[in-house]
């Protein structure tokens, strides 16, 4: 078996683990990610770059790059209710570079880190490389075995770092196990074609939930349902095609060619570590703590995490092994602000299964119609999902 050494091997190239890998690499740091796919075009992906996340684009000067790629802007998180338009959240007093939340494909914003990290030469990125194991000299973890292209292979270093999302396969072979109750909705995704120029509310509640995505000739659609409520069968998408034409109108007609093969179900999951490392070893972002779609603010989160371990790590890392007081350090600084995090967000899915329950017009709830009548506290809801509890800087 092939063997290689790093200092740092980050597993998943997500989000977190390729904003790690950039840091680290531009510290100085040898780092392999390893990513399983061979590109980053997955859909039904969370889209959103919150203004804390485009502040470190910025800090860590990419964000021209970024303005350059095919995005759109949103200074307000609107929506309509029950036929009613609602601003929930006003991002323009936010003292950040941008006061916008920006919506890219997330494989545009993945390609961007990825090419800004092939620009360091301590970045090693690894495509179709399947981390399927720990390596362990005693307690220790020392690295991973992987499927690469060329064979399997074993990746050595002071370090592992499991940014592989919610379905981590190494942290139960760390002995790390999750807790955390199932979440109360499922979201289904599926195409609606899209007419030149046409656009539609992004998100409307009422007699149920639906997003939408402008991606070009489609829009992605999201229809949020009660956990199970989907059963795959011609009954189930009926439902669909009617709930969701009665939602947006617009879409009746072309929902007639939908079929069961085009919908997908995610499984919402909202979970976390009680413990996020071990010796050699550190778990961020969803792999950590998963996060529900409700707000989204995953893929900020994940990236924060991300800074922070590399602030921590970067300095010691091309020369020493990190200790677990270290590692710990690093999981008491993000826990608490992914845990306020997941708080709200089972409220909000508190809100969300009585919406996602077909027949009951919900009305609109106390705490929206009061941040109608108090813009102060429409900017307090833009600084909490634009920065999040505790935003994090780049410190090179
Ligand atoms: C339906 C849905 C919609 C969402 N919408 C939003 C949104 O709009 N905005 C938002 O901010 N957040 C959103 N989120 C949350 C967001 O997607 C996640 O919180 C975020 O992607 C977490 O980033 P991550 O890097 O930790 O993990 P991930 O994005 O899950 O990345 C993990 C990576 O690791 C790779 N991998 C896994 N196992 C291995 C292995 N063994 N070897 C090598 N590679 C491996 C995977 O292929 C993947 O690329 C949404 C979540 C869901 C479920």
């Amino acid at each position: 078996m092939a063997e290689r050494t790093h200092d740092c091997i980050v597993v998943g190239g997500g989000p977190a683990g390729l904003m790690l890998g950039l840091l680290l690499a531009r510290a100085g740091v040898r780092t392999a990610v390893l990513e399983r796919h061979g590109d980053f075009l997955r859909d039904f992906r969370g889209d959103t770059i919150h203004p804390s996340t485009q502040q470190l684009l910025h800090e860590i000067g990419l964000l021209e790059r970024f303005l350059a790629l095919p995005h759109a802007d949103l200074p307000q998180v609107s929506m309509r209710f029950s036929g009613r338009r609602l601003v929930l959240a006003d991002f323009s007093r936010l003292p950040t570079v941008r006061q916008c939340i920006a919506f890219m494909p997330q494989w545009d914003f993945l390609d961007l880190l990825a090419d800004a990290g092939r620009e360091q030469a301590a970045f090693d990125l690894r495509m179709r490389c399947d981390a399927t194991a720990l390596l362990r000299d005693g307690e220790r973890v020392v690295g991973v075995v992987a499927d690469a292209p060329e064979g399997p292979v074993e990746l050595r270093a002071r370090l592992t770092v499991l940014a592989d999302g919610r379905d981590s396969r190494l942290r139960s072979d760390a002995g790390l196990e999750p807790v955390g109750a199932p979440s109360a909705i499922d979201v289904l995704w599926f195409r609606v074609p899209r007419e030149p120029g046409e656009s539609v509310t992004f998100m409307q509640l009422g007699d149920g939930a639906l997003l939408s995505i402008d991606r070009g000739d489609f829009f992605q659609a999201a229809h949020i349902v009660r956990r199970g409520a989907w059963r795959g069968d011609e009954a189930s998408l009926a439902a669909l095609r009617r709930r969701v034409g009665a939602l947006e109108p617009s879409f009746a007609a072309r929902l007639a060619g939908l079929r069961l093969d085009d919908v997908r179900v995610l499984r919402v999951r909202i979970d976390r570590l009680p413990r996020w490392y071990r010796d050699g070893l550190l778990a961020i972002g969803d792999a950590a703590h998963a996060m529900s779609p409700a707000g989204g603010v995953g893929i900020n989160l994940a990236i924060q995490d991300a800074v922070a371990a590399a602030n921590a790590l970067g300095p010691r890392l091309a020369s020493a092994r990190p200790s677990e007081a270290l590692l710990h350090r690093i999981q008491r600084r993000r826990e608490p602000p992914a845990r306020i995090v997941q708080a709200v967000q089972r409220r909000l899915e508190t809100m969300l299964v009585r919406v996602a329950e077909p027949g009951t017009r919900v009305p609109v709830p106390l705490p929206l119609r009061v941040v109608q009548r108090v813009p102060a506290l429409r900017h307090l809801l833009g600084r909490f999902i634009g920065l999040g509890p505790r935003p994090e800087h780049a410190t090179r």
